[in-house]
């Protein structure tokens, strides 16, 4: 197999011989209803009506002169991408239907899935930049992703600038001025709403600020779209060039997996694939099918966490032993609110609670639980708590955490689709033992 051929290329999806059917009468439609076929055709599978699981390391050529067209496809050599599959590095029928389903939910032109949300994000840096370049990026970000900005990439040269989350455009505009000062920028990375602080970035003023300051030579915009995506904020609307996820989250939903995503224009998406291609940071296939399982109740997994959190937060926040909710849907800022109106559709179920008290509080309440289980993550069918400060947030800085808010007394909730008022039942016993 000529693996060094492709390994610096990008195999892109095979034709399928089925069309699907995306719009009836001119309707098109809703990804809630492609989720049950889009990119399988069952005549390829025996009629099997779910995809079977693909466990091959790789694919055989028809023939010799097959194997020689597929291979100029992957290499570019000739346009339109590969016209089949090659080996199990670069894809699988698993993940080209994942990735196809993925692709949906933004109205983007393409997706990639990854091994975890981690290795889709160093994918996509990797992908982008080199030494010397200048990364800008919302503040603050996932842990592993600022170590990975900052300590890992770091060691090869690459240098970052910050903006706190909710900045505007004048703020934003001048953090990118003094980056191209300084060097190239590969790329302006974001994540919103940031964690645990909930403040949104306003990807219109990124959009803008970066148009206006960059000619020809414009950085893509990534955001880490996992806290409000797929459903409740579609960031390639306002101005992002790609989405990434967590799909571990609430795509996966069921706490049972780990994956990662990125979605966005083909032009972008390519040189990614390569890189994929190379290091080898795809999905494994049996997760693949996971998450085609996951996405078939996306939309109904995400509504009923939705509209769990809203009574619970409600619930929370007139509680005496609750000193503030930190709920996108209580938002007091008039420049975060004007954000949320343009930028989502939903305020999630993943919010910050803080109790009167500090760590003793905090630590009573969560060993109280009966129902929430006590553990970090989000967005799985099962509500979950933890404690910032002293779990995911534990190594971060005294000074750094008191600007982060990330308080002795600050709980971090994800609420799943349990019946609500037995959560709310449950918080509220746990609060009375505090
Ligand atoms: C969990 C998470 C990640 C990392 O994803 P993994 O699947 O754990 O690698 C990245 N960003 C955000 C916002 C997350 O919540």
């Amino acid at each position: 197999m000529q693996e060094d051929e492709s390994d610096i290329t990008g195999a892109t999806p095979r034709r399928r011989p089925k069309p699907d059917v995306l719009e009836i009468g001119g309707r098109k439609l809703k990804p809630a209803t492609l989720m049950m076929g889009h990119g399988y055709d069952a005549a390829l599978s025996e009629g099997a009506l779910k995809p079977p699981i693909f466990l091959t390391s790789t694919f055989v050529f028809e023939n010799a002169a097959a194997g020689k067209r597929h291979f100029e496809g992957v290499t570019g050599k000739r346009p339109g991408g590969s016209e089949g599959l090659v080996y199990s590095r670069f894809n699988g029928p698993n993940q080209e239907i994942l990735e196809d389903r993925l692709s949906v939910w933004e109205d983007a032109e393409e997706a990639l899935t990854f091994s975890s949300g981690m290795s889709a994000i160093a994918t996509l840096l990797l992908t982008f930049v080199q030494p010397g370049d200048v990364i800008v990026h919302s503040g603050p970000l996932y842990a592993a992703t600022e170590t990975l900005i900052g300590r890992i990439l770091g060691k090869f040269g690459v240098r970052w600038l910050d903006f706190p989350a909710g900045a505007t455009r004048e703020e934003i505009e001048s953090v990118l001025a003094e980056a191209k000062g300084m060097g190239r920028v590969p790329l302006i990375y974001l994540e919103s709403p940031a964690n645990p602080t909930n403040v949104l970035v306003d990807v219109e003023a990124v959009a803008a600020a970066r148009d206006s300051l960059f000619g020809d030579e414009r950085p893509p915009i990534a955001i880490d779209n996992t806290f409000l995506g797929p459903l409740w904020s579609k960031p390639l609307e306002h101005g992002a060039d790609l989405s990434i996820y967590s799909l571990t989250k609430y795509a996966g939903g069921h706490s049972d997996l780990v994956a990662g995503g990125v979605v966005g224009a083909k032009a972008l998406i390519t040189p990614i694939r390569m890189m994929r291609n190379t290091i080898g940071t795809i999905t494994d296939p049996n997760t693949a099918w996971m998450l085609l399982r996951s996405l078939e109740t996306l939309e109904l997994r995400m509504t009923r966490a939705g509209e769990n959190a809203a009574k619970v937060c409600e619930f929370l926040r007139q509680h005496p032993k609750v000193e503030s909710v930190g709920y996108l849907g209580f938002l007091k800022d008039s420049r975060q609110a004007d954000i949320y109106r343009r930028h989502c559709t939903g305020a999630g179920s993943t919010f910050s609670l803080y109790l009167t008290g500090g760590e003793t509080e905090a630590f009573a309440f969560l060993d109280a639980l009966k129902i929430a289980k006590l553990a970090v993550s989000l967005g799985g069918t099962e509500t979950l708590a933890s404690a910032p400060a002293a779990m995911t947030h534990l190594s971060v800085p005294d000074a750094r955490k008191q600007a982060l808010g990330i308080t002795d007394n600050l709980v971090r909730i994800s609420i799943g689709v349990e019946d609500p008022d037995d959560l709310i039942a449950d918080f509220d016993q746990a609060l009375g033992a505090v």
